[in-house]
């Protein structure tokens, strides 16, 4: 049975999906304003892991979400600060919505560079304000709200019954303390914690995006509402899992919670969702990744060192998603020299029987100790690093059966190519692709999805005017510079 460790509770506890028909999660996506950093991947990796243990371990139908926030969002977690997107369009000479886009796509790149499957709904923040509205509207009419004159539409978190659980058993107080106010500006809030789920434009100032919502006039919503919004117009107003990164316990989900449980009429412990699931930081050089320190490193940066984004994948196998993991170039290097050796391994004695019927599999699940070694330690909160010591163990002594079953959970749960010659294939492990004829490439495979030949023609002719070489493999492609 699969265990998971649920922020809510503070343990480790079984998963029961409440219909096992359709498990649904929710993961928080990023903020299209920049590169994803490796910090972001690290979260987008979880999400994947979870989702495929799910679905390929467990054989649940699984409804994933993943959001995209492009819109709107002030550069501080609480609402103060000056509006990430429409900072980064001054930056790069765009508008928002260029910005937005430009973002985006990167991002979607990275995911596919990464094996990253694209979750089943991908919602755009910007697509639904008039939900977002509507939600605000409902907690308005529940009084649940207060209105501070020239700033936006509050939640008033005293009227929430456990607000803030998630930071700990002592979050009661932690939060007395927050509200005796000792560092937090309360620019006419009623408590610390109060959040806005409206703001209204500053009249002074004419912004790129902002949005009409009668009778309050111009302005835009909140940090945490979209979250709220997406993941019920798409999963329901209730649902198993909420996934994402752990700054998000202490502000980004108690208000999400809050709002979305007090605006459904849900309360203890009939929960909006059962599950909430945190991945622990990565660092860098053994602490924050900052622009000011020049360390927040991007696939791009990863490429053009010479290593694939599989290895990146591989890194974060080693290390359990809840603890902190530290990255240096070293520990990449490491990371990449054991997926070769791997790699090294498998391919030389590839198994001839990858296609078992379901009765062999089904035989197979229940008795066979090679399966249970590897699956064991995923489904004991997603334990990867016993996973991969285990893997080591039962490759001891490889036999046919045990590459079959290894080459299983590569494809489906680890996804890091282990069944592909590292002198082959990943061109770009070899020498750097430039980033520009990645995305070239990309876009080459997906025209080809489309069936748009005539663009995939186009682009291979760019990539080859380029001075490289485009092949195409059973997984996507390979790369290489000729001249
Ligand atoms: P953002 O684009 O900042 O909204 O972040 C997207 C996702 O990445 C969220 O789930 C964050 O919690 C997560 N995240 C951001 N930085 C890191 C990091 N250094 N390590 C792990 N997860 C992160
Ligand atoms: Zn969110």
């Amino acid at each position: 049975m699969l265990q998971l460790y649920n922020t809510l509770t503070h343990s480790k506890v079984p998963f029961t999906p409440r219909d096992p028909k359709q498990v649904g999660m929710y993961s928080c996506g990023p903020t299209v304003y920049s590169t994803p950093s490796i910090g972001n991947y690290r979260a987008f990796f979880t999400a994947d892991l979870i989702r495929n243990v799910l679905k390929n371990l467990y054989n649940y139908p699984v409804k994933s979400v993943m959001n995209i926030t492009d819109v709107w969002h002030l550069t501080s977690d609480g609402d103060t600060g000056e509006d990430k997107l429409e900072k980064g369009a001054k930056k790069d000479w765009l508008t928002a919505r260029e910005v937005a886009k430009k973002y985006e796509k990167e991002f979607l790149d990275g995911l596919q560079q990464f094996n990253i499957e694209r979750f089943d709904v991908m919602p755009r923040a910007t697509d639904h304000i008039p939900q977002q509205i509507a939600m605000v509207k409902t907690l308005i009419d529940k009084g649940y709200t207060y209105i501070i004159e020239g700033d936006g539409i509050y939640m008033d978190t005293s009227k929430v019954e456990e607000y803030g659980e998630l930071m700990g058993p002592n979050y009661k107080k932690r939060l007395e303390n927050l509200n005796a106010g000792e560092r937090v500006k309360m620019n006419g809030k009623k408590h610390a914690t109060d959040f806005a789920l409206w703001k209204f434009s500053p009249k002074e100032e004419t912004r790129q995006m902002e949005r009409e919502f009668p009778p309050y006039g111009m302005g835009f919503p909140g940090r945490h509402i979209e979250c709220s919004t997406m993941s019920s117009q798409y999963l329901g107003k209730q649902f198993d899992i909420h996934h994402g990164g752990a700054d998000h316990i202490t502000i980004h989900h108690p208000n999400e919670i809050a709002q979305s449980e007090a605006a459904f009429d849900l309360h203890h412990p009939d929960r909006r969702v059962n599950y909430r699931v945190h991945n622990e930081f990565l660092q860098i050089d053994g602490g924050k990744m900052s622009k000011s320190l020049g360390n927040v490193y991007t696939l791009t940066d990863i490429i053009e060192r010479g290593f694939s984004p599989l290895d990146l994948r591989f890194f974060f196998f080693m290390a359990h998603y809840r603890s902190f993991q530290n990255f240096t170039w070293d520990a990449l290097k490491q990371a990449q020299t054991t997926r070769h050796n791997l790699q090294k391994k498998l391919t030389t004695t590839t198994p001839h029987d990858t296609n078992l019927d379901n009765e062999t599999i089904k035989q197979e699940k229940i008795n066979n100790p090679q399966r249970k070694a590897l699956a064991e330690p995923l489904s004991d909160d997603l334990n990867t690093p016993k996973f991969l010591s285990n893997l080591n163990s039962i490759l001891a002594k490889p036999d046919e059966k045990t590459l079959t079953i290894i080459q299983r959970f590569d494809k489906n749960i680890l996804k890091c190519d282990l069944f592909q010659n590292s002198n082959t294939t990943n061109a770009w492990e070899k020498t750097a692709i430039p980033s520009e004829i990645l995305t070239l490439a990309n876009d080459r495979l997906n025209a080809k999805k489309e069936k748009n030949f005539a663009l995939a023609d186009q682009l291979r002719a760019q990539i080859q005017e380029a001075g490289f070489e485009i092949k195409d493999t059973p997984g996507g492609f390979e790369i290489k510079k000729v001249r």
